[in-house]
This record gives C-alpha cells, structure tokens and sequence, in this order.
C-alpha cells in the first residue's frame, strides 16, 4: 500500500536480542534498512566502525549535535548514541522501512518529531533469561551487566508509550510478528492518503463523463 518506508523502533532490554533480530528481519524480508547510529562507546570486540555503529570522540560527537546531523540522541549508562539523519531520510525516501534499534528516550524524542513511526519493544521470555543472556554474551563485565540490568529496571516503566510489544522467545516467531506489524502500518488508512485522493479524482471524473459498458467491447 503506502510506497513511502515506515521509521520503525526497535527497543529493548540489554540482552533482550535486538541485533539478532534485525539480522534476521534483514535477511528474510527485502525492504528493510537499519540505521547505523553514532556512538562514544568503545568497540565491542568484532564490531566494525561503520557496519555496527560510528565510534566516535566526544568532541566529534558534540559537532554532529551542533551541526543538526543527528534526528536524536541520548545518554545511555555512560555513553552517548545518536541517530544520524542523511542516511535515514534516504532510505524512507527509497521506500524502505528504516529500523533504528534505539533506546527509549530516543524513541520517544522520534515519535514526538514523525507520529507516523512506529514504536516496537523487544522482551526476552523472562527477567532469569534476559540475565543469562547478558553473562552469556561475555562482552561487559559484571558491573556493566548490573548497571544494563538496573537501567532494564527503570525502563520497563516506559513501556506504555510503545506501539507493540513483541517478545523474542522463538526467533523467527518474533520476526515474523514484527514484519506483519509493519505490512499492517502500511494499510492503514492515514498511510495511505494520496491513493485514496486519486481514487476519488477517477470516481469523480468517471461520475462526469460518459460510461463505457466495458462487457460490450
Ligand atoms: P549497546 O551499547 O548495547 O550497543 O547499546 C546500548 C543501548 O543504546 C541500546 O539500548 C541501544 O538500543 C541504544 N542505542 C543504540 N543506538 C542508539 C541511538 O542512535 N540512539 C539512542 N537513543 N539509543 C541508541
């Protein structure tokens, strides 16, 4: 339906699997863009400047705020990530749905800038599993991991401000979910708008004219 993509959020708890869900949504269904966001954390081993995020200074940070170049950006634990904004308006203008796997104050701060975006949260299957995943992905130490785990505290409070909530139990269960989520975001009337002008310009254009019984020819 709507040709425009849809800006699509994707929160979560630390741990929760927002990565794997995106590489996966990536791979099964065409159509998807992710975001690639800026941020002064170091680089986790493996991780690629310009694929996972831009690592950045926090002076060189500091310019992409003055400059304009990012759409939000918050602190998160001890760092700052942003959203930068050439690439995403490129991407929507291309059609593609644009994913940014954000926290929450970004998240909010985007749907107050585009109503239109839709707002997803990511929960693992239970608190016990989000913990073992954490520990189990060896990258943060332990008080790294109690303060993600903290912060999951004070965010399960915003929770009501999202669209969906989508728990990641079954992987492609969870994919799949979001992906009928977004095909349903594009139905909806509000999206759809400029077909319904043009219809409606046929209609009225076709009540004024002369009909042709189509059956006959
Ligand atoms: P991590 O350090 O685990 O890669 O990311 C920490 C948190 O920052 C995650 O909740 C992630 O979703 C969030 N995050 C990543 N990029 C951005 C961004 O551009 N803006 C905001 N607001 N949060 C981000």
């Amino acid at each position: 339906m709507s040709e425009k993509g849809l800006l699509i959020v994707l929160s979560g708890f630390s741990g929760a699997g927002k990565g794997t869900v995106m590489r996966r949504l990536l791979q099964k269904y065409e159509n998807y863009s992710l975001s690639i966001s800026a941020t002064t954390r170091s680089p986790r081993f493996g991780e690629v400047d310009g694929q996972d995020y831009f690592f950045k200074t926090t002076e060189q940070f500091e310019s992409m705020i003055s400059d304009g170049q990012l759409i939000e950006y918050a602190k998160y634990v001890s760092n700052f990530y942003g959203t930068p904004k050439d690439y995403v308006e490129e991407q929507l203008e291309l059609g593609k749905n644009v994913v940014l796997e954000i926290e929450i104050q970004g998240a909010l701060k985007v749907k107050e800038k585009f109503p239109g975006t839709v707002l997803l949260f990511l929960l693992p299957p239970s608190a016990m599993e989000l913990q073992k995943r954490l520990i189990g992905r060896g990258t943060e130490d332990f008080a790294t991991i109690k303060a993600r785990l903290s912060r999951a505290v004070e965010e399960s409070q915003g929770v009501e401000n999202y669209d969906y909530i989508v728990v990641n139990d079954n992987l492609d269960i969870c994919v799949d979910d979001i992906n009928c989520i977004v095909a349903s975001e594009h139905n909806k009337a509000v999206n759809n708008l400029n077909l319904i002008d043009n219809i409606r310009e046929e209609l009225k254009s076709f009540s004024e004219g002369v009909i042709y019984d189509t059956s006959i020819v």
